[in-house]
């Protein structure tokens, strides 16, 4: 018998099988695993610049075929996810379907999920941050360390420090772009005045190599990161994937959903639905690690243990963003040489009683200016020609905050009939969730204007749209159904582990993915031993 199956291969579900594939197991991997079949090869490796002035196939990628990559209507989730990007949410309204009207959900079925297409923004938790977790920050560092060195992380020692603690692995930061740095001049000027008011700025870390590492090449800075994988330089789980499927004890099984895990006297068995054809298909381990997604792995637990109708907490970051203009920009000449992803954060902790707000300064290009056309009030000729000239000064600052749990925030599986169950979503924050997220959000706009970059509006795209999912089968050490022990096991079963963003909660304003990576490093490190 095999004596673990993995289920999903993202972020989570890579990170767990490696110590598992390391130290002799049999590992198999259940996956559904939508790739991009259509798109990757069209992409030349060469810059944005080039490719937008000369490449005469660019329509094909940057719009789609159908169209797909132009957000008509009110589309604000998910603009990274490109065209090149969309196979990474394909299938999900059918075979995952969400009922909600107060929640928009972006789930994945592809092969390495959700951070196929993710900003790679890497932020250690702290022991605040760990509030709820069964491990320090000192517990938990030996895996960020192991994660670290397996994705590749870049970043620099700089104020943001004492927020994401040290990493021995991390490389060198990837270069800033232009307008980054004139950012970071103006906040060289106003550090201690920033600081005294809680605002601490540096560059991002990020999950992204700045020189070359396990095959994958320095960054080359094409400002091609929302469209292609150049080089590997950006950290995929599907890197990881490829280095598992090396040893021999490893399998990878995909064109399978998962639907059901049963427990018997020596492990639990594993029943999928094949994606070609319908069939049932079942597979037995010792254990099973779930690692679905947040929300896959509350569909997947809440039918097996046939607990339909009965709601789960679930949490998501909060999230707005704001265009600016970053005035340092203004009669300064853009350098082209950059990379599409987030240049700086920023961490907003005025008072250690309040949880932190993160904000991440990204420059506007890559991503093409319809999409900030939308926003303007303008009519379109105008906007276009405004936009021109002032797109080399826009940048955007995405805001995240902490959330927790609430009676209001709740998922619930219903029962399908003849389709797909469906998980039903509630999310309604309190008022006074919401006014404090507001206060906090013109504080730091305040701080940012201070570094020469003025908001020109705030943007919510809406509850569920920092697609951070976490907070449904949390920590318990006193047990209770539907949570999970120290060792990441689902209380009241002995072989069924969870590895993704399930198990945290509350929710740091900090991306979680690190973590969750880190944590599943543990889980799979964990399981190992009690395999032997
Ligand atoms: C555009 C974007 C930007 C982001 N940026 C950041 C960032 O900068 N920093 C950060 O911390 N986070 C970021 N995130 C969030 C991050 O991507 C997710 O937190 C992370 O990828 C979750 O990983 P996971 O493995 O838990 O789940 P997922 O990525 O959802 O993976 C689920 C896996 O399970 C498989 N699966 C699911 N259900 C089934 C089933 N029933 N049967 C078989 N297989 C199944 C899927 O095929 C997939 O392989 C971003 C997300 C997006 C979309």
């Amino acid at each position: 018998m095999t004596d673990a199956i993995v289920v999903g291969s993202g972020a989570a579900g890579v990170n767990a099988a490696w110590p598992l594939v390391e130290r002799g197991l049999s590992v198999t991997m259940l996956d559904y695993g939508n790739e991009d079949t259509v798109y990757a090869p069209l992409v030349p490796d060469r810059p944005w610049s080039e490719l937008r002035r000369g490449d005469e196939g660019q329509a094909r990628y940057f719009l789609g075929d159908r169209f797909e990559g132009v957000p008509f209507g009110e589309v604000r989730v998910g603009a990274q996810l490109t065209p090149p990007r969309m196979f990474i949410t394909a299938d999900t309204e059918e075979l995952t379907p969400v009922a909600s009207d107060t929640f928009g959900v972006s789930e994945s079925l592809a092969k390495g999920g959700l951070a196929s297409g993710w900003g790679a923004g890497v932020f250690p938790f702290d022991d605040d941050d760990l509030t709820g977790a069964p491990f320090s920050r000192g517990e938990i560092d030996p895996h960020y360390e192991a994660v670290a060195e397996r994705i590749g992380v870049s970043g620099a020692r700089d104020d943001l420090l004492p927020f994401l603690g040290d990493c021995e692995a991390m490389m060198p930061p990837l270069e800033l772009d232009s307008a980054a740095e004139a950012v970071l001049e103006r906040y060289g000027s106003r550090r201690e005045q920033l600081n005294r008011a809680g605002f601490h700025l540096g560059r991002t870390r990020l999950a992204a190599c700045s020189r070359a590492h396990r095959g994958r090449d320095a960054h080359p800075y094409l400002d091609m990161d929302f469209w292609s994988d150049a080089g590997r330089s950006v950290y995929r789980p599907r890197w990881t994937l490829d280095e598992l499927r090396e040893f021999d004890n490893f399998r990878y099984l995909d064109r399978r959903l998962v639907l059901t895990f049963r427990e018997d006297g020596e492990g639990a068995e594993v029943a999928c639905r094949l994606a070609d054809g319908g069939e049932r298909e079942t597979h037995r381990a010792r254990a099973v690690v779930l690692a679905a997604g947040t929300l896959g792995t509350a569909r997947i637990v809440l039918r097996s243990l046939d607990r339909y109708d009965r709601p789960l907490p679930v949490l998501c970051n909060p999230y707005t963003y704001a265009p600016v203009v970053n005035l340092g920009m203004v009669g300064r000449k853009a350098r082209d040489r950059r990379h599409s992803l987030a240049q700086l954060t920023a961490v907003y902790r005025p008072n250690p009683d309040e949880p932190a707000v993160v904000a991440q300064y990204y420059s506007y290009r890559s991503l093409l200016t319809y999409k900030l056309m939308k926003e303007s009030p303008l009519g379109y000729k105008a906007t276009l020609s405004i936009m021109r000239l002032l797109t080399p000064i826009f940048g955007v600052l995405g805001m995240h905050h902490q959330d927790v749990s609430s009676p209001a925030k709740t998922c619930t599986l219903r029962r399908g009939g003849d389709g797909p169950d469906k998980l039903a979503i509630e999310y309604r924050p309190s008022d006074g969730e919401e006014r404090r997220h507001a206060a906090a959000e013109t504080a730091v706009l305040a701080c940012f204007r201070k570094l020469g970059c003025r908001a020109l509006k705030r943007i919510r795209p809406g509850h569920g749209s920092s697609i951070h999912y976490a907070g449904t089968l949390p920590y318990r050490a006193e047990g209770g159904e539907l949570t999970t022990d120290a060792a990441s096991r689902l209380h009241g079963t002995r072989a069924v582990h969870v590895a993704d963003g399930s198990v945290f909660s509350p929710l740091s304003a900090k991306g979680l993915t690190f973590t969750i990576m880190a944590n599943a490093d543990r889980v799979g490190a964990l399981l190992a031993d009690e395999l032997g």
